[in-house]
């Protein structure tokens, strides 16, 4: 029997948090979802990239998110490694491989902050989501059976709400996190990385909608967003000790731009951004009723495009496993195994696999170089590989492994 009278309380309403509330209120669960950005301020948001991967828009299509992100979002099936030093194709993968795997093979371009205001359009207007905006989670008690969270309004009032379990999709610096003392293990990056928006259209010169670029100098990414106008982000790394002011100057962009493709004039560059880098994992994703979700639980290189997605596919996880409770289908114990489940996941394979994403693009030995380029080259041109490899680089594999976690 599912309790109205207690509410899940979610913290955050980005991607993961607002995909919790949705998935738990369709199955009849109460939400209120906290967040701290204002309804005027919601969509002020630092911008940051969105490749959606095969399962991620199962699980939107489930909550009937899919259908308002795809018309502004970019259908993409295909995505490329490049050589920049050679500047040659080393492969292109087809997501077309997966189609008796999954009902959408290929992934959706559709940035982070278009996903959050389709959902929260959603969420507003579901009866059983109390959307607070402007309030922040201060701190939570908890008890066998409930936990009390305390919140401060925009006016700095103070008040406190009782739900049945506190969630925490609060992004990385996760305040639940830190009241827990729970350990945010693993490192930091020193050098930052630099994102460049461009209104040019790369796919002249051969490049498809996605792109990694190795270079034992300078690697790259490449990718393309819907406009209007289209947008193109490259990516390029920084050294640890260099200047942000410097690095994002007019001059400094054009001239890594020129570098990269030197067309003889300069490009529109419609903004810039430099980002830090993380590899970190909650040692724990569960303390009693508070649980952790998203980059709150892990963060990752976004080489790959797996920090959302795999936040995501750990709100399906938690919801689904809340409701069973809910419903009585099953008891607590189910919450452990969201944690074997997910941190096993973010461990073995977000985080290996975006590791792995970063030595292939800026690997400096000429032979280890060569060996990633053939196997590259050989798992795109044999059918049988080529599957394989895809189901790893969308995720399903993390599904499929994440339930074979008892
Ligand atoms: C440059 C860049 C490119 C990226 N590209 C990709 C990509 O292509 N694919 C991909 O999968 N991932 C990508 N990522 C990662 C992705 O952006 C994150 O993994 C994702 O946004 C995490 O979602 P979240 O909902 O867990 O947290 P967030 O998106 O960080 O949302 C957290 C929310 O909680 C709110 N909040 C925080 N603290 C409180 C509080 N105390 N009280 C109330 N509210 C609070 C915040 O205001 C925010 O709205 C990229 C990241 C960067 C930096």
């Amino acid at each position: 029997m599912i309790n109205k009278a207690r509410p899940v309380i979610v913290v955050g309403a980005g991607p993961v948090g607002l995909c919790l509330a949705l998935a738990l209120s369709q199955a009849g669960l109460p939400v209120v979802l906290i967040e701290s950005a204002t309804d005027a301020g919601f969509l002020d948001q630092v911008p940051r990239a969105g490749t959606n991967h095969p399962p991620t828009l199962e699980m939107f299509d489930r909550i009937g998110l899919y259908e308002k992100i795809e018309p502004r979002g970019l259908v993409a099936p295909v995505f490329h490694y490049w050589d920049r030093a050679d500047q040659q194709l080393v492969a292109a993968f087809d997501h077309i491989s997966l189609k008796d795997d999954t009902k959408f093979p290929y992934v959706l371009q559709c940035e982070r902050i278009k996903i959050v205001e389709e959902a929260m359009k959603m969420a507003k207007v579901d009866p059983l989501i109390d959307v607070m905006l402007g309030t922040t989670f201060l701190s939570f008690e908890q008890t066998a059976d409930g936990v009390d969270a305390k919140i401060a309004a925009e006016d700095g009032t103070h008040r406190v709400i009782d739900g049945s379990y506190i969630v925490s999709a609060e992004g990385a610096r996760s305040a639940v996190r830190r009241q827990l003392g729970i350990e945010f293990e693993g490192f930091t990056y020193p050098d930052r990385t630099l994102n460049i928006e461009v209104a040019y259209d790369f796919k002249k010169h051969g490049y498809a909608d996605r792109n990694y670029i190795s270079d034992p100098g300078e690697w790259s990414n490449l990718f393309h967003w819907v406009g209007p106008p289209d947008i193109w982000r490259v990516h390029f790394p920084t050294k640890p000790d260099e200047d942000p002011e410097k690095l994002t100057s007019p001059a400094e962009l054009q001239g890594r731009l020129r570098r990269f493709l030197d067309m003889g004039s300069d490009f529109e560059v419609r903004g810039s951004n430099l980002y830090t880098v993380h590899q970190r994992v909650a040692a724990k994703f569960r303390a009693g009723r508070a649980l952790l979700v998203g980059d709150a639980a892990h963060v990752n290189s976004p080489i790959g495009g797996m920090g959302m997605n795999s936040g995501i596919h750990d709100a399906f996880n938690l919801a689904d496993k809340l409701i069973a409770i809910a419903r009585g289908e099953a008891d607590e114990s189910v919450l452990d195994r969201y944690e074997r489940q997910r941190r096993q996941i973010a461990i073995e394979h977000t985080q290996a696999q975006t590791m792995r994403n970063k030595r292939i693009l800026n690997e400096t030995d000429p032979v280890i170089r060569r060996k990633n380029h053939d196997e590259l080259k050989k798992s795109a041109e044999d059918p049988v590989l080529a599957r394989q490899f895809m189901l790893r680089a969308s995720l399903i594999n993390s599904i499929r492994e994440a339930e074979a976690i008892l």
